[in-house]
């Protein structure tokens, strides 16, 4: 009892709830106890007393990047969305969270979905818009479930709809169920898929700050970006800036799970490094087990190994790793993983989600992992290593989309740091983690 309270004390001990504020405090089926909880005093102090351009201003200043992976500053897309001409745009809400291992969007919608619909308000209010759409995944059904409880609430008290708090200011927001493709969650794809067609990125620009839902300016941005900007119109973009890095501010919710203790949502400020996440809120390795890799952003990052775990976590420092901030997934792996198993589960991953449309990230996916194949098999051959390589900077050079140009990062992360494994099973016809049947019968 006393070994899990104190596992619960660590827990908690290093996080900090900025975007998770509401998330199992309040019932989110009831708007009045998001209310009670500040709620909508942002969109009220804005439409009453801000003009939009200072909305855009306070978001700029406070240093927030798009939590959806790409860590584009969110400021900057209001302000193109802002400036775009134009009597008709849209504020998107991207939902289309399909990482394996992530459910931190899921979670907000699910425990407190009152934020978005706030945020994305505001975001009408700022860049001019009058509709707002959220793509959701619809397999998310509770998900889905509170949002339309909590539109309809909202509508019901005045807060969306005609005329908001007796303002002059007009805005709704309505649903579009997503049917699981990952690559709907490009932003682009997404677009198209709203409008009812095939969900299939095309080039950029035009970007959808200029040219997005039936042509008309887009402001996307995701479920944990949005759930940040009221707490920061309260709060003050300073506020906000004091957290972090210098580059990357605020803090950052991750789905902490694998061979992890204590799997589960957290939430900590930029900067926090691996180890405090890892050991300390995730409390280690369960077994006794050794630590290995941890993935962070899902199929397109990079496994990180031991000796990079005081690396503070941030959009430059993973990147510089060769793996990526992502949405927020967090997968740990002890030495009873493959790397080069891994590598190959990812690129699966990939290969099956890849809309096809462009011949580099279809076909040489494939390739990738008919090699991988032969490596867990035992029919590896040295020189396979090299044209993994070569193939993985092809594909990622030549692709159109974030998904085939980052698709080859687990393969070269576990290059990279794990070369050993992929040598051990090409010459010694071994996988040292025992994970590669053929292998193990060898
Ligand atoms: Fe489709 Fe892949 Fe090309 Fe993206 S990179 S557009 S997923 S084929």
């Amino acid at each position: 009892e006393r070994k899990k309270c104190l596992s619960d004390i660590h827990f908690f001990r290093a996080q900090h709830r900025v975007a998770l504020r509401n998330c199992g405090l309040i019932d989110p089926e009831d708007i009045n106890e998001y209310i009670a909880c500040d709620g909508y005093f942002a969109l009220a102090g804005v439409l009453l007393h801000w003009d939009p351009s200072r909305v855009v201003e306070v978001i700029k200043q406070s240093g927030l990047r798009g939590r959806g992976g790409a860590g584009f500053p969110t400021g900057k897309k209001w302000e193109l969305a802002a400036a775009a001409s134009g009597p008709v745009k849209y504020v998107v809400c991207n939902a289309d969270e399909g990482d394996p291992g992530a459910f931190m969007d899921r979670s907000i919608l699910e425990g407190d979905p009152y934020s978005v619909l706030e945020a994305m308000t505001i975001a009408g209010y700022a860049i001019g818009a009058r509709e707002g759409y959220i793509y959701v995944r619809a397999e998310y059904p509770i998900a889905v479930d509170r949002l339309e409880r909590a539109i309809a609430q909202a509508r019901e008290v005045g807060l969306l709809g005609r005329r908001i708090l007796n303002t002059g200011f007009d805005f709704d927001i309505d649903l579009r169920l997503g049917a699981g493709a990952f690559v709907c969650g490009e932003e682009t794809a997404l677009l198209r898929s709203a409008e009812g067609h095939r969900g299939e990125p095309h080039p950029r620009p035009p970007y959808p700050a200029t040219c997005g839902l039936w042509g008309k300016p887009t402001l996307v941005n995701n479920v944990e970006t949005y759930a940040n900007i009221p707490v920061i119109i309260r709060n003050g973009a300073q506020w906000f800036a004091s957290m972090g890095t210098e580059n990357s501010k605020g803090t950052k919710v991750f789905s902490l799970a694998g061979k992890i203790m204590n799997t589960g949502l957290i939430e900590v400020p930029m900067g926090t490094t691996l180890r405090t996440v890892i050991f300390d809120i995730g409390g280690g390795i369960p077994g006794g087990r050794r630590f290995k890799a941890v993935q962070t952003g899902g199929p397109s990052g990079g496994c990180i190994p031991e000796r990079y775990l005081d690396t503070p976590i941030d959009y430059e420092s993973l990147k510089k790793l060769g793996s990526m901030m992502g949405s927020g997934g967090m997968i740990v792996l002890d030495e009873t993983d493959c790397m080069v198993d891994i590598a190959k589960f990812y690129l699966q991953f990939s290969q099956d989600e890849s809309c096809g449309q462009c011949t580099p990230c279809r076909v040489g996916t494939k390739r990738m992992l008919e090699i991988l194949e032969r490596i867990t098999q035992g029919k590896g051959r040295m020189e396979d290593l090299d044209e993994l390589a070569d193939l993985s900077r092809e594909v990622m050079d030549a692709s159109l989309c974030g998904l085939g140009q980052t698709a080859p990062n687990p393969v070269l992360s576990t290059l990279r740091y794990f070369r050993d494994e992929y040598v051990a099973h090409i010459r010694d016809k071994h996988c040292p983690a025992g994970v590669c049947r053929a292998l193990v019968d060898y």
